[in-house]
């Protein structure tokens, strides 16, 4: 392993899960979270000499450390039940996708039951109708937390920097809600393990195009875990539109741990790397033993995602700038979906990084 790399957690098993598309205000699209995106940046990362170790396999029990049980064992039998429905013959859909979401103003007042209908059920975990189940989605979910969790392993063992290149991405999986392209939040369960492994405090950085909100969630009450974002500004009409705004700082003993930085649309390196510089003093600030990054690079110039237009040079910076809080860093995959671009910036990312010292 050359100095200017650090180790690569990676599993064939994401190409289990394949989403078919996605359903956008009503139409079945392509979608962009494709297979592709996994082999792409295993490929580029293992070109530039990034060492590629398999991840370990976890009991599911882990999961429930920041998932409600009952969200994942949903996830585990959705697409079985829906089979067994019937739906792919008729009316013909062979992936999980809801029609119907309980509301809470729709059935405040009222004991939760689970709807027996899986057309029904399909609404009940997820925010959206672009994250669909197919067959081998929760194998490939269940991977891609394998490669997190081994991550927080590996640095809770001494390593300083670690790469989980996980797919499908987590950032917007909550405690007990899934959706946009994300099923299990596996920044979370690495941040979480290294809580359990005995790190006192941990502090989360997500450079994600998109706010993420089930990260939030999962740790809006906690004052040990910080969680710090910038993303595209939800005011401005960006997913995920409902949570993300600068005033939600967290509640309860999480209040002040909980930091987001929207920028505007079209913002471009300067602003964008700005709010980092402001993650980066609050991660300072928080005195943490180590560092998750969410990294997603759908905020670069001509990512089909968002319109941030962030340059490879600016996801260098922002990575020195995380270099320079020298702590054990573990780097989680997120979005990222210009297929011609996916695997350059990656690396150039995590090799800003190394050759910052970061790693060390
Ligand atoms: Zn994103």
């Amino acid at each position: 392993m050359s100095s200017q790399t650090f180790p690569v957690v990676w599993t064939e098993r994401h190409r289990l899960h394949d989403p078919g598309g996605e359903v956008w205000v009503g139409v079945p699209i392509p979608g962009t979270e494709v297979i592709a995106r996994g082999d792409l940046i295993r490929a580029a990362l293992a070109k530039a000499g990034f060492p590629i170790v398999d991840p370990a396999a976890h009991d599911p029990s882990h999961l429930h450390r920041v998932h409600d049980p009952a969200m994942v064992d949903y996830l585990r039998t959705a697409y079985n039940n829906w089979v067994a429905a019937g739906y792919p013959e008729d009316p013909g859909q062979d992936r999980v996708v809801p029609y119907v979401f309980p509301l809470p103003q729709a059935v405040v007042d009222r004991p939760f039951r689970l709807p027996a209908a899986p057309s029904a059920r399909a609404g009940v975990y997820t925010t959206d109708t672009t994250t669909l189940i197919g067959p081998g989605t929760y194998a490939a979910a269940l991977s891609a937390a394998d490669c997190a969790l081994t991550a927080a392993e590996m640095a809770l063992r001494g390593a300083g920097a670690v790469y989980a290149a996980c797919r499908p991405p987590g950032h917007h999986a909550g405690r007990a809600f899934f959706g946009g392209s994300c099923y299990l939040n596996n920044a979370a369960l690495a941040a979480q393990a290294l809580r359990d492994g005995g790190m006192d405090r941990v502090a989360l950085v997500d450079l994600d195009a998109h706010h993420g909100n089930g990260t939030q969630d999962i740790f809006y009450d906690r004052a040990d875990v910080l969680y710090s974002s910038v993303h595209v500004d939800p005011g401005a009409g960006w997913f995920p539109h409902f949570v993300g705004f600068a005033d939600e700082a967290g509640r309860g003993p999480g209040e002040g741990a909980n930091l987001n930085c929207p920028v505007a649309p079209g913002c471009g390196d300067g602003p964008w790397l700005e709010a980092v510089a402001t993650l980066g003093a609050a991660v300072a600030a928080h005195r943490p033993e180590a560092l998750v990054v969410s990294l997603g690079v759908d905020g670069a110039a001509g990512d089909p995602e968002s319109p941030l237009g962030i340059s490879p040079d600016g996801f260098r910076r922002a990575a020195e700038t995380l270099a320079g809080l020298y702590l054990p860093t573990i780097f989680v995959q997120e979005g990222g979906y210009d297929l011609d671009r996916l695997g350059g910036l990656v690396v150039g990312t995590l090799s800003a990084f190394a050759s910052a010292g970061g790693h060390r």
